[in-house]
């Protein structure tokens, strides 16, 4: 493709996409095709001879469409939103046309330039406190991350290096000492656990399971909101130590997965605290605040209050995904750290090829010693294009537009409890419901079946798509408002679905 061809495919792209979005209600959400449907229309190798861009632009209506749900249908209800925009897009454009890998500031330093400031931008937008910004008091900073897995994964090689560091003392410098030294790690190590809820994301055992740590999960009650409080964590710190267990990791949630709920803050700080005072208390606990979803909402500073959110300058990491509800498109997951030396100590892997003055010179950041790739993207390009294109305001716009919707849905449902019961209050634009009754003592598993066929049924009308959840055995439908897209109209007409399917099952 020349440049003249690459600029008649471009206007031809950029149309099929303003069309694809002008025009995205009138698709299904969800994709009704059957698994290993595109083997079927595909040629079972590559081809031999280049193809022209029409045909291969056709393909893209004819076969792939059929194939995508669409996430940015105002009828997407489920799981969290996945962002994007326009500006978005732009900044997509120009990072593969610079395609770079720029793992050293000097493979582009305005990859890395760039990033470091946009993150300081958000940290501020966010009300984190200065400890996580790059010119803060205590060397923090930002990192984007491909996703909230990969930020955790790397916040606990670095809780967990540094746990080591400071119980297990570097002395001597023989070889006899460094085999002391590792045999001590090791035996360390295996009394090492990672902490969490029952209501964290999967991510954070998936972590310790590729770190071969252990891994505990803290269970959380329906009466506590969901949430991790300041007893149960301090009960779980008590058990690991009659166990011989040394917690080193905890992941704290704003926003769960299920129910949207927000860990007790202060209190995990002072269990923490409590805990460090004690005599003869082992090494300190690395806290990773996961706000993949709803960290968005920070960027309103009623949130910021509401969620008090200066607490965090008390914890070590803090993420959140900006491709989820802040309008980037995948991936941009924002990691920050209270400390980059955490994060250069644990994965600062040297190899002479990759030495250069600047970095020698101790000036520079490289960000491939902040993350478990070497190469990275150019991604903070599209987040400085929508914080200019959007500004403070329509960032914030978007939060209370999105979570004003989820709060109307919410009162709708109130208004019918014939028919439907609120399991957890609307938070972060996502309500968590169930059918009512039929009758004051039905049992459990009759309940759980009614609340189920609404749920197929709602979504079987392919206008709408809703996730589910259940929670302490009670199956329960997920109803997120968080789309871009999504208007009051989308949001009544997913209620009115509810209402009729519900009705007649009523009737
Ligand atoms: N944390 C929370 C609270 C989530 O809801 C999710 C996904 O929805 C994740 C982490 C994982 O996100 P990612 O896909 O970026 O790894």
């Amino acid at each position: 493709m020349d440049s003249r061809e690459f600029k008649d495919a471009a206007a031809a792209t950029i149309d099929d996409i303003v069309s694809y979005f002008d025009n995205i209600g009138e698709r299904n959400v969800v994709a009704t095709v059957e698994p290993g449907y595109l083997r079927k229309l595909l040629p079972s190798a590559a081809p031999v001879e280049g193809e022209p861009w029409a045909a291969i632009r056709h393909d893209v209506e004819a076969k792939i469409m059929p194939g995508m749900t669409h996430w940015n249908h105002p009828g997407f209800h489920a799981f969290f939103p996945c962002a994007t925009s326009y500006p978005s897009i732009l900044g997509e454009l120009y990072s593969s046309a610079l395609s770079t890998a720029a793992f050293n500031w000097i493979c582009s330093p305005a990859v890395t330039e760039l990033e470091t400031i946009v993150l300081d931008w958000l940290a501020q937008l966010l009300g984190l406190p200065a400890c996580y910004l790059s010119t803060g008091p205590t060397r923090g900073g930002g990192v984007i991350q491909g996703s909230a897995s990969e930020a955790v994964l790397t916040a606990m090689v670095a809780a967990r290096d540094k746990y080591l560091r400071e119980t297990i003392p570097a002395d001597g410098d023989t070889d006899a000492d460094a085999d002391a030294r590792e045999d001590a790690v090791m035996r360390k190590r295996s009394r090492m656990v990672a902490l969490a809820t029952t209501a964290t994301h999967s991510s954070v055992r998936k972590a310790a399971l590729i770190l071969g740590c252990r891994f505990r999960a803290i269970r959380v009650r329906a009466e506590d909101g969901y949430a991790l409080t300041r007893e149960g964590l301090a009960a779980e710190l008590a058990a690991c130590r009659a166990q011989g267990l040394e917690p080193f990791f905890l992941a704290v949630t704003l926003g769960t997965t299920d129910t949207c709920a927000v860990d007790d803050f202060a209190g995990v700080a002072q269990a923490l605290e409590e805990q460090h005072a004690a005599p003869g208390a082992p090494g300190e606990v690395w806290v990773h605040v996961d706000a993949a979803y709803a960290g968005a909402a920070l960027v309103c500073p009623e949130v910021q209050e509401a969620t008090r959110i200066g607490l965090v300058g008390r914890f070590h990491s803090f993420d959140m995904n900006m491709h989820k509800w802040l309008l980037v498109n995948f991936d941009a997951s924002c990691f920050f750290v209270r400390d980059r030396d955490w994060l250069i100590q644990a994965l600062s892997v040297n190899q002479a090829v990759y030495g250069n003055k600047a970095s020698a010179g101790g000036l520079v950041t490289d960000y491939r010693e902040w993350q478990i790739p070497l190469g990275r993207r150019f991604r903070s390009l599209k987040i400085w294009f929508v914080m200019r294109s959007y500004g403070v305001k329509g960032l914030q716009e978007n939060i209370r537009k999105t979570t004003g919707l989820g709060d109307e849905f919410a009162e709708w449902v109130r208004g019918r409890p014939d028919l439907f019961e609120i399991v957890t209050p609307p938070r972060f634009a996502l309500t968590v419901f169930r059918m009512a009754g039929p009758t004051a003592d039905a049992s459990l598993e009759d309940r759980n079946a009614l609340t189920k066929t609404l749920y197929e049924k709602a979504n079987a009308s392919g206008k709408i798509w809703l996730t589910s959840t259940e929670l302490d055995g009670r199956f329960a439908i997920r109803l997120m408002t968080g789309v871009r897209t999504t208007e009051r109209e989308h949001v009544e007409h997913a209620f009115k679905t509810l209402v009729a399917i519900a009705e007649e099952a009523r009737a």
